[in-house]
């Protein structure tokens, strides 16, 4: 019996920021695959004595599946270690489809996206009531095309929270769709370079208008996560308004809102 591969999220850089599931998974492994520098600390640090270990960043896809499907008819549990989550920008599907073709089992383990990340490092909140309910996760079209109806234009146009993966050298063109889209030259834009790595994060605050010559600047170039939303800044905001779960006059299945309420509702609001 061939062992089982697990795609495991190792997170944005920090190797605290692995979920426990991951970081048993490693402890026990006997083989792993991980996805270039950005993990390797992980890996080294929670892979026992003994492990065969091996940076993917030189070979081709072909040359890691083979490499995982040799392991697994040797090692009881293998691990391929992605930076944040796999599901996101991480050949997930390219990797597993010739595994199960091969009659290998595999499972996935969630991480901790870069998204979230970054937006923890700087103090900022994804959603905010009544600003923005929904985050939109997207790119700019590099050598991979954009599918229609994806372009960064139409989605800014929702004017909800943005990130954008993949784009720190194609921020001009984040500058374009988002001014195409009604955006403000002086709306406030996050960039944060390694987020979460000790040591290395940068967090770059700018507007629309000047965002591309601060991480110019601050040599920010690679590995950078682009946030464009409605609520960056709102910590300093003196009239917030509220959320509803909160308030004491809001009844949800866990709290019963003081005597004056009249709002009701059975999940979270
Ligand atoms: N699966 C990863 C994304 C891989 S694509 C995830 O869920 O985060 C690589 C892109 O992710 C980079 O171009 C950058 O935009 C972003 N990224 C990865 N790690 C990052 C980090 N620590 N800080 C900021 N952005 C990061």
């Amino acid at each position: 019996m061939p062992g089982k591969i697990w795609f495991v999220g190792a997170g944005p850089g920090d190797p605290d920021l692995i979920t426990v599931k991951g970081r048993k998974l490693l402890e026990a492994s006997g083989a792993v695959l991980f996805a270039g520098s950005l993990v390797d600390q992980a890996a080294t640090l929670f892979a026992p004595d003994g492990c065969d270990i091996r940076d993917s960043k030189d070979m081709t896809l072909d040359e890691m599946t083979a490499w995982l499907i040799e392991r697994a008819q040797r090692h009881e549990t293998v691990v391929r270690l992605q930076t944040g989550d796999p599901g996101l920008y991480g050949a997930l599907i390219e990797m597993t489809q010739p595994l199960t073709a091969a009659g290998i089992e595999w499972a996935v383990v969630p991480g901790v996206s870069s998204a979230m990340a970054s937006m923890a490092a700087a103090g900022e909140t994804l959603t905010l009531p009544e600003v923005t309910q929904t985050v939109i996760l997207t790119r700019v079209a590099g050598r991979t095309p954009m599918p229609p109806g994806e372009d960064l234009e139409s989605l800014a146009a929702h004017k909800t929270t943005l990130c954008i993966y993949l784009s720190i050298t194609l921020l001009h063109k984040v500058q374009d769709a988002l001014r195409a889209a009604g955006w403000a030259d002086d709306a406030p834009i996050l960039v944060v370079q390694k987020a979460s790595w000790p040591g290395q994060e940068k967090i770059i605050r700018g507007t629309l208008a000047d965002i591309k010559q601060k991480c110019q600047a601050e040599k920010v170039g690679s590995q950078a996560m682009i946030v464009a939303s409605p609520t960056l800044g709102a910590a300093d905001w003196p009239d917030l308004i509220r959320s509803k779960l909160y308030d004491p006059a809001f009844t949800h299945r866990f709290r019963k809102a003081s005597p004056a309420s009249a709002v009701t509702t059975e999940i979270n609001p």
